[in-house]
């Protein structure tokens, strides 16, 4: 009851990348880079563990961003002549790189970090993709012309690496579609389709999570204009309910989410975000299981995992740790709440 688990990022050490950065540069290259990669996602795996997570992730060490990540493994995007592009509707903006011939993968995206995290890990393990809306939203489009075109030319290559990961030993494949509380009638009309097509055939567990972005400034200012009822989720939760999509990760704690809106997830596993990654206040295990007892008026006990609002990346480390730990305790204190 109330397993626990992470959105998907962890910062980065001081040793591996720049620090408290959402497009970090690498502090080294070549053999030594790909050493610091999988030193810090053991790091991690153990800091997990400790805090007493039940889900166990990669904390994405091995990956520039999250969409860009996945990006550099395929072929037919230009990466050297980046563009400067306002995205999730002009929020902010990012020089991103451009589609400019067919999409294909050059080959295996994470296999290096999944295969080293399930050597590492006997618990559940988790892996985190880009959904296709949330890349095409992070790309310029100098060759497909159709937005729909290009997010399924996308999730096929997407299904591809899920395949893979899931023949890894991955047991949940989840996709972060933070477009889908951005263009919310869009992500009802094809987005939900088009994450379809990139979790089809899997057999694992599938997840989805959709948030309101990292804690930087510009997410900070634009929450603070969506006024004091959020209700994206309202127009996109309906369609995903009638998804195959198993699992999925709001926020709640902090946010201006009516709570009632995840009882439109019927049947489906919920991440409750009981972890703001907004704030370097730590939470105490008080607030983490109140927190799941609010979710429980909405959510069957079985049906409820207890999660961050989004990756913890842009942190520092100290505060990460702290929040890891935060949730371990948390939801160990919602057990004896509410499990008799
Ligand atoms: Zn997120």
């Amino acid at each position: 009851m109330f397993s626990t688990a992470i959105a998907g990022s962890l910062p980065k050490p001081s040793w591996l990348a720049e620090t408290e950065k959402l497009w970090p540069q690498w502090k080294t290259q070549g053999p030594e880079l790909q050493q610091a990669k999988a030193d810090a996602t053991l790091l991690w795996i153990k800091a997990q563990e400790d805090a007493g997570l039940d889900v166990i992730g990669d904390g994405e060490q091995a990956r520039q961003h999250f969409v860009h990540g996945f990006l550099e493994q395929v072929e037919g995007i230009d990466f050297e002549n980046k563009v400067k592009m306002g995205i999730r509707n002009n929020r902010y903006d990012a020089m991103v790189p451009q589609v400019v011939a067919p999409l294909r993968l050059k080959g295996r995206v994470h296999a290096f970090e999944a295969q080293l995290a399930r050597a590492h890990t006997k618990r559940k393990l988790k892996f985190t993709l880009p959904g296709p809306m949330t890349i095409v939203d992070t790309v310029a489009d100098r060759f497909y012309g159709d937005k729909v075109k290009m997010a399924m030319a996308f999730a096929e290559l997407l299904n591809q690496e899920a395949l893979a990961l899931q023949a890894d030993g991955v047991d949940i494949v989840q996709f972060d579609e933070p477009a889908f509380n951005v263009y919310m009638a869009e992500a009802a009309e094809w987005g939900v389709k088009a994450l379809e097509r990139a979790a089809q055939g899997l057999t694992c567990t599938t997840a989805v999570h959709i948030c309101y972005g990292y804690g930087i400034e510009a997410n900070v200012a634009w929450k603070e204009t969506l006024g004091d009822q959020w209700r994206q989720y309202e127009q996109v939760f309906p369609a995903l309910a009638k998804s195959s999509i198993q699992q999925v990760s709001l926020e709640c704690f902090h946010s201006h989410v009516p709570p009632e809106l995840m009882a439109l997830l019927e049947g489906k596993d919920v991440m409750v975000g009981v972890i703001d990654v907004a704030s370097p206040v730590i939470e105490t295990p008080e607030q983490v299981a109140d927190t799941i007892g609010l979710a429980l008026k909405y959510v069957p006990r079985q049906h409820l995992i207890a999660c961050t609002n989004c990756g913890l990346a842009p942190m520092s480390r100290e505060v990460a740790m702290a929040k890891l730990e935060a949730l371990g305790k948390g939801a160990a204190l919602a057990r004896q709440r509410y499990g008799g």
